[in-house]
């Protein structure tokens, strides 16, 4: 037997253990078992004997403990302390804020997917399913977004009547309170519905459902404040709103220079212990009509009426309307977008301590507070908007490219529209698995923080790139506004929603992977409050068990980066059907490479990790497209596995496996430390980067679920406004579908009597009546053909104006030109 024999065998141990992830001791056991085995084989005496000797050394001081303490860990925390990259406090409570859930699997290099599969599938209540069904569905046949984006620039007066009286604005809020007490998966649906008809209108609902007073109140409410406002903010006699925003504090929110002073003043005729308030907000959601505003402001006791400390930090407020001082109700105009928005300003306004959002016990606890409950609101609104949004025009734009015909065929047909449409079709069901599932991680008792970036960012873009195709496909139909068009405000309104709750470069660069990191690492934070450990012996035997927990995990994550790259991931242990396993394998062989890469990136970088923020938004976008995966696979185990679905599942898929692959091999070929870049690449690519863009026959398999009924079409379209009526053109269009392709024989035999001028009559109704009269259709074809005519001509027709029509309302009302005021 050969002198590498032993070598080999050593080897081998070394890679089934650490592919299977298991511990030091049995590495020892089996090489050692190999090693006596290839002796007793014929292998080479004394090769076998050095092999022993190096695998003594290798393990034995790391079997003892207290040796592996002294000599190994000790001087390696001394170290470790020094690198720590130091953290503000800001960061320190992002980190702490949220709770880590299958995100965490995604980051350990061997997801356990039998984890994912085991969460219940997300399901409504009776009593909201009949909410969604009654009050949502008659909300939106009360939408006219016409009417509400260029005529009032408002929702109508009845509409604004109809929410309040049906609990919209309190959907969040129990039912001991008076409100509707819904899961996050209703509150998701009704949201996403809303949206399918108006931005304005699944804003407006989305606001006080979000962060902001009622959260804020029932989170760190008094029983009091509790009592007063939850009732009234439930049935909509107060309006509420959140000021965190100002001219110079956007994205870095911890910056606000609004401040509080504390003082004496007067309140309901008493001398009182209160706050004197001066801030300038901006771009606040309602406030033009809030009726009680909730601001965040620094507070500073100079006189240290509180306790001993002058900078008691960020803290929060509900301002009632009517205080004197408060400048309020002027509007911003984002966009064409009718939402009410605009700034909010007091100078020296006085509150007393009772106003402000659990009294004095929360003084300088605003910033943990907004980061606790950022995420669940962050987890909803805008990723259900995105999704209902998406959706709509998905099927839509289906119907619409089957219908219009350009070139004697359907516009569907062509190539360069079917390229559109699918990536419409992949967009819209990844976006709708994404939302969906950090809906449920909420309903799980989940505070998803990485999720709920995630899916802040990445369901926004899919959103703006599906309204973009939609455009594109339906031409002049797109663009010219009016009561016909159902697409132009949803295009408008798009970079709305990348901007707020955390715009979207920050969000992608700074949070996903910022966050994600160190939270859902299973060693990382560990480590890190290990070494920050005050007794010195706890110290050092937490870092050690932490630091060699870390250590065998980067190992694993090597070896399984490489065989798994080797392989092409076609071996191991996953889930799923003859369809869906290849997906989880590729999935395992990412999550290895995510681990391995981040691991890397945070050892040789430290802190200046947090600077290289296009590194950390590709490792972003691996840790973001790894979620979105799991959320699909999830989706269609939920739903039963349908093999209708496929095209729509292998689309995305193939596009999420394309960007991982893209995000990895820009971080590893950018890699700040070439030999090391270099290193990686040939554990996580060895033969290149394989993954390609979802192929041309996949696009139109997916585009071709977009243009006929099917259940996997309705499925997509589900829980979106679809009621074909008379503010609701997308509808109408939709619901042509199953008769215009009925239609399609008779008309191409139609149009091909026509093309060698069997008939020769030139207006339709003459040429139909020449058609009957020669036999070359039949009298029922003549009326099918007649409503196609009809159906055709509603879904193509745009609108034109009276030019008095479009001059600016406050023209009509006989002022010269808006007033406007610099913000
Ligand atoms: C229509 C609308 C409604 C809103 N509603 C509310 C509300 O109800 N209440 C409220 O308090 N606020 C609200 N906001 C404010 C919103 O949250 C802010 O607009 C957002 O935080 C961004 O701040 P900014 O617009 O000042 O942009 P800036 O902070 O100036 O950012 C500009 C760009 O720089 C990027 N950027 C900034 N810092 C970094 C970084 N470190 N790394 C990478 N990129 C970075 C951002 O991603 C962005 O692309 C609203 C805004 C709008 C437009």
């Amino acid at each position: 037997m050969s002198i590498l024999a032993p070598f080999l065998a050593l080897f081998l141990a070394t890679l089934l253990v650490a592919y299977h992830r298991l511990s030091l001791v049995v590495f020892t056991a089996l090489s050692a078992t190999l090693l006596v085995a290839v002796g007793l084989a014929g292998a080479n005496l004394t090769a076998t004997v050095v092999a022993g000797v190096l695998l003594a050394l290798a393990t034995l001081p790391l079997l003892i403990t207290p040796l592996r303490q002294s000599a190994i860990t000790a001087p390696l925390l001394k170290f470790y302390t020094k690198i720590l990259p130091p953290l503000s406090d800001t960061e320190k409570t992002a980190l702490e804020a949220g709770t880590v859930g299958f995100e965490g699997e995604l980051f350990s290099g061997m997801p356990k997917w039998a984890d994912l599969l085991a969460q219940p599938k997300p399901q409504l209540t009776a009593e909201e399913q009949a909410f969604l069904d009654g009050p949502v569905e008659q909300a939106c046949r009360m939408t006219n977004d016409w009417d509400i984006t260029h005529v009032r620039n408002d929702l109508p007066p009845e509409l604004w009547d109809y929410l309040k009286k049906q609990k919209f604005f309190g959907m969040i809020i129990p039912k001991e309170y008076g409100g509707l007490g819904f899961s996050a998966l209703a509150h998701h649906k009704v949201i996403q519905k809303l949206a399918s008809i108006s931005a304005t209108l699944s804003s407006t609902v989305g606001v006080p459902n979000s962060l902001g007073p009622a959260e804020l109140l029932l989170h760190y409410g008094t029983d009091e404040q509790k009592k007063h406002y939850l009732p009234r903010l439930a049935d909509g006699r107060e309006v509420p709103c959140f000021a965190l925003t100002g001219p110079t504090a956007g994205s870095d929110a911890t910056s606000i220079p609004d401040y509080g002073i504390v003082t004496e003043g007067d309140w309901n005729g008493a001398r009182v212990l209160g706050v004197k308030l001066t801030f300038d907000k901006r771009y606040i959601t309602l406030a033009p009509v809030a009726t009680v505003i909730g601001l965040a402001f620094r507070l500073y006791d100079p006189n240290k009426l509180l306790g001993e400390e002058a900078d008691r930090g960020i803290t929060l407020a509900l301002i009632p309307r009517e205080t004197a001082g408060l400048e309020i109700g002027r509007r911003h105009f984002p966009l064409n977008c009718a939402f009410q928005n605009g700034p909010v300003r007091g100078k020296e306004i006085f509150l007393p301590l009772s106003q402000l959002i659990g009294g004095e016990d929360y003084v300088g606890q605003g910033w943990r507070m907004l980061v606790e409950c950022l995420s669940v609101g962050r987890a909803i609104t805008l990723p259900s908007t995105s999704a209902g949004a998406s959706k709509l025009a998905a099927v839509v734009t289906g119907a619409y490219a089957r219908i219009r015909k350009q070139f004697g065929l359907s516009i569907g047909r062509f190539e360069g529209v079917e390229e559109a449409l699918a990536r419409i079709a992949g967009n819209a069901y990844a976006a709708a698995a994404l939302s969906q599932s950090t809906a449920a991680a909420v309903d799980r008792g989940e505070k998803p923080a990485v999720p709920s970036a995630i899916a802040k960012y990445h369901a926004t873009e899919m959103a703006r790139e599906v309204a973009k195709d939609a455009m594109d496909i339906h031409g002049g139909k797109g663009v010219i506004l009016g009561p016909m068009n159902y697409l132009g405000r949803g295009w408008q309104a798009a970079p709305i929603s990348i901007t707020v709750e955390g715009a979207n470069i920050m969000t992608r660069s700074l949070m996903i992977f910022g966050q994600g990191a160190i939270r859902c690492h299973p060693w990382v934070l560990k480590e890190m409050q290990a070494a920050q450990h005050p007794d010195p012996e706890t110290r050092l035997r937490e870092f050690d068990a932490n630091l060699f927990g870390h250590i065998g995990f980067a190992i694993s994550n090597a070896v399984r980066s490489w065989i798994l790259g080797l392989t092409a991931a076609r071996i191991g242990k996953a889930p799923g059907d003859a369809y869906t396993k290849r997906y989880y394998r590729k999935l395992n062989r990412y999550s290895a490479n995510l681990a391995l890469v981040a691991d890397t990136s945070m050892l040789l970088l430290g802190g200046k990790l947090k600077f290289k923020e296009k590194l950390s938004g590709r490792l972003g976008d691996v840790l973001s497209q790894l979620y979105i995966s799991s959320a699909m696979l999830k989706r269609y185990e939920d739903e039963g596995r349908p093999a209708a679905e496929q095209p729509l599942l292998a689309y995305a898929f193939h596009d999420s496996a394309h960007k991982i692959e893209l995000a990895l091999s820009g971080a590893l070929r950018n890699f700040p430390i070439r030999p090391v870049g270099w290193l990686l690449w040939m554990l996580v690519f060895p033969f290149g980067r394989r993954a390609q863009a979802p192929s041309d026959r996949l696009g139109r398999r997916a585009a071709a679920l977009l243009m006929s009924p099917s259940d996997a079409r309705d499925r997509l379209a589900s829980g979106t406004f679809l009621t074909p009526c008379e503010n609701n053109p997308a509808g109408r269009i939709n619901s042509y579908l199953p008769k215009v392709i009925l239609a399609e024989p008779v008309e191409r035999k139609f149009l091909k009597a026509l093309k060698n001028s069997d008939i020769e009559a030139l207006d339709f109704p003459s040429q139909l009546a020449e058609g009957v009269a020669e036999g070359w259709i039949t009298a029922e074809e003549k009326v099918q053909l007649e409503e196609l005519r009809t159906l055709t001509w509603d879904a193509i027709t745009v609108d034109d104006f009276d030019p008095a029509d479009l001059v600016s309302a406050s023209l009509h009302r006989g002022q010269p030109a808006a007033q406007h005021r610099a913000a």
